[in-house]
């Protein structure tokens, strides 16, 4: 199979982190979510951790310095030499000029879009496990354990999945990342897929827009 290396762009709820999820183990490369990266700092209390904490809490976008440092540390491993998916990043058109500066040749961008609306009733039935951090929803990807995550932890909701919180992601997503869907139209690397109500509908989407 090919080198994928993969940059999923859409919205907060938009499904990147479940695709991301199924196209890392079908291609057999790591699945990179820098928001799932922030998260574990936080929880183990490190300084990246602490000084993170607030903007994640106020659905405001970590500074890039930041999150491009998490990024090209996490790159470098080898884990990452045939192929990644980036969940989550690039967030801002500086970082994605960050992540070419870098010389990471992406070879593919795939947005994955949903309405705003459906994002909202989306986000209210995500759940995540605090524990290993897998991801689940009461309605479209509901956990084989009930409440539970199949770990044994109970599931919670991510604070920052709060009905007013979701509502500033959107904002910034519209304001700040969705002009990079521009910065890689224009090298003529953007594909888009419409998220459907069914996960395995658009899991085909996805499928055959990377294999197409
Ligand atoms: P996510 O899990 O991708 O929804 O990310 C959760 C939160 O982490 C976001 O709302 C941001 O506060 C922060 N975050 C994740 N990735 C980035 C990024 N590339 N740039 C800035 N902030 C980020």
């Amino acid at each position: 199979m090919r080198s994928l290396k993969l940059i999923l762009l859409g919205a907060p709820g938009a499904g990147k982190g479940t695709q991301a999820e199924i196209i890392s183990g079908k291609y057999n490369i790591p699945a990179i979510s820098t928001g799932a990266i922030i998260r574990e700092a936080i929880q183990s209390g490190t300084e990246m951790g602490k000084n993170a904490k607030s903007y994640i809490d106020a659905g405001a976008l970590v500074p890039d310095e930041v999150v491009i440092g998490i990024i090209r540390e996490r790159l470098a491993k080898e884990d990452c030499v045939n192929g990644f998916i980036l969940d989550g990043f690039p967030r801002t058109v500086p970082q994605a000029e960050a992540l070419e500066a870098m010389g990471v040749e992406i070879t593919e961008v795939l947005s994955i879009e949903v309405p705003d609306e459906k994002i909202l009733t989306r986000m209210a039935g995500r759940r995540v496990c605090p524990k290993c951090g897998a991801t689940f929803h009461t309605e479209f990807k509901p956990s084989p354990a009930g409440e539970n995550c199949p770990c044994g932890e109970k599931l919670t909701r991510r604070s920052d999945d709060d009905p007013e919180v979701v509502a500033a992601r959107l904002e910034t997503y519209h304001a700040v990342t969705e002009p990079i869907k521009e910065f890689y139209a224009g090298k003529g690397m953007l594909k888009i897929v419409e998220g459907q109500d069914k996960l395995e509908d658009t899991t085909a989407l996805v499928a055959a827009a990377l294999e197409g």
